[in-house]
C-alpha cells in the first residue's frame, strides 16, 4: 500500500502459494505463541534439562570441555556451548571479542489490538504493508485471527535510543496524521506501545571459539524489515542439530567451523537484504515515484520469484551445497 495516497500498489499471494511453491506455507505467528511451541517440543526431548532463571555470566574452554560460570556462583560444564543471547548478547564481546553496535536512527513501534476493534477497512487476513517517506508499517494477524500485530517504523531520532520501553500512545497519535485512511484509525486506536530503536553490529562478529558458537541474534541481528530474524535463529539451530547429532566429543570444533560455513553467506545476505528493504520502503521523491511504479507494474509472480532464494531453503540443500563445496560435512 502506499503511504501517502492510500492505493494499493501490488498484492503477493503468500500462504497457500508459498506452500505449492516451496513445500511449507507462509505463517505469521505470536512470538509468545512460538515460544511455547518451541519449550513444550524441548521438554518432552528425552536429554534435555531447561533452567529458567539462569543468567550466564562467563564461558571458558579448557582440554575439551567448555565451562559456563552463572551469575550465583554455580558453575556447569559441557562438551559444546551454544550461546543465544541476543543482539544485546554481552558473551559476544566476553568470550569473541566481538564489537559493539550502533544506532541506526530507525525506530521500531510496536502493539498487538483484539482483530474485533479493527477499523473495518484494515484486513484481518493479509499482511500488509505501507510505505511513506522515512516511515512505514506493517500489521499481520496473529492468533488464529484474533489479534492484529502492528509495527510502525521510522526514520525518526527524535525518538530517542531504547530498547522494548512503554511509549506513550500519543507518540503515534503525533505520527499517525500524516498517513492516509483507514490507517490512522488504525494506528490511534491501541493505548499502548513498545518501542525497539535499531541497531546493528559495528564491524563482522566472530561466531566461534574451539567449541563456543554464536547463534541467532547474537551472531547475526537482522534489520527487521524482511521478519527473518528468528526464522534465522531457527534455521541455525536445525543446521547444528544435523551436524552435531551423535557427534563425538573431538569432532565439535571442527562441526561448529561448518556450522558457520553453512550459515555465514546466508545470514548475510538476509541481513544486507533486510537493510535494502529498509532504505526502499522509505524513500522519498523521484525515487519513491519510480518504487511505486515498479511495484504497481510488475508482475506478482515475478516480485515473488525474486524471494525464491529465501523462502525455498531447506536444511537438506544447505548441508548438500556445503558438502559438494568443502567435502566434509557429515551425512545425516
Ligand atoms: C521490531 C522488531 C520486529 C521483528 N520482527 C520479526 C519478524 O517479523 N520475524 C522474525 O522472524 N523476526 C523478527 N524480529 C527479529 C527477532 O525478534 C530476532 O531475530 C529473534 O528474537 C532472535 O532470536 P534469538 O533467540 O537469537 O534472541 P532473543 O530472542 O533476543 O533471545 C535472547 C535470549 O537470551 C536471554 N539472555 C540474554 N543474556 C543472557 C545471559 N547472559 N544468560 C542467559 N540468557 C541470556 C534473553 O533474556 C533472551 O531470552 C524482529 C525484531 C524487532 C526488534
Amino acid at each position: 500500500m502506499d503511504g501517502v495516497s492510500g492505493r494499493e500498489l501490488t498484492r503477493l499471494a503468500l500462504g497457500q502459494d508459498i506452500a505449492r511453491r516451496h513445500g511449507a506455507p507462509y505463517w505469521v505467528v505470536h512470538r509468545a505463541d512460538l515460544h511455547a511451541a518451541l519449550r513444550q517440543t524441548a521438554a518432552a526431548l528425552p536429554g534435555v534439562t531447561l533452567r529458567h532463571g539462569a543468567e550466564v555470566k562467563a564461558a571458558t574452554t579448557a582440554a575439551g570441555n567448555v565451562t559456563v560460570r552463572l551469575s550465583d556462583g554455580e558453575e556447569a560444564s559441557g562438551s559444546a556451548l551454544l550461546i543465544a543471547d541476543g543482539l544485546w548478547s554481552k558473551l559476544r564481546a566476553n568470550v569473541m571479542g566481538s564489537p559493539g553496535l550502533f544506532f541506526t536512527g530507525k525506530c521500531a513501534l510496536r502493539t498487538v489490538l483484539p482483530a474485533s476493534e479493527l477499523p473495518n477497512a484494515i484486513s484481518r487476513t493479509d499482511t500488509t504493508i505501507w510505505l511513506r517517506p522515512a516511515a512505514h508499517v506493517v500489521h499481520y494477524p496473529v492468533r488464529a485471527g484474533r489479534e492484529l500485530a502492528v509495527v510502525a517504523i521510522f526514520d525518526d531520532r527524535e525518538l530517542g535510543e531504547t530498547w522494548a520501553a512503554d511509549v506513550p500512545a500519543q507518540t503515534i497519535v503525533s505520527r499517525a496524521a500524516a498517513f492516509p485512511q483507514p490507517l490512522r484509525d488504525l494506528l490511534v486506536q491501541p493505548a499502548t506501545w513498545r518501542q525497539w530503536s535499531l541497531y546493528q553490529p559495528s564491524a563482522p562478529v566472530r561466531w566461534i571459539r574451539d567449541r563456543i558458537a554464536l547463534i541467532g541474534d547474537a551472531a547475526h541481528p537482522p534489520l527487521p524489515f524482511l521478519a527473518q530474524g528468528g526464522v534465522m535463529a531457527l534455521e541455525d539451530a536445525v543446521v547444528l542439530a544435523a551436524l552435531l547429532d551423535a557427534a563425538a566429543a573431538r569432532d565439535i570444533p571442527e562441526r561448529l567451523a561448518t556450522y558457520e560455513r553453512v550459515r555465514r553467506p546466508r545470514t548475510t545476505r538476509v541481513m544486507a537484504a533486510s537493510a535494502r528493504n529498509g532504505q526502499a520502503y522509505h524513500l522519498d521523491g523521484l525515487m519513491r515515484s519510480a518504487r511505486n511504479a515498479v511495484l504497481s507494474a510488475a508482475p506478482p509472480g515475478l516480485l515473488m520469484r525474486q524471494y525464491d532464494w529465501l523462502y525455498g531453503w531447506t536444511v537438506d540443500a544447505a548441508l548438500t551445497n556445503a558438502r559438494t563445496q568443502a567435502g566434509t560435512i557429515p551425512a545425516r
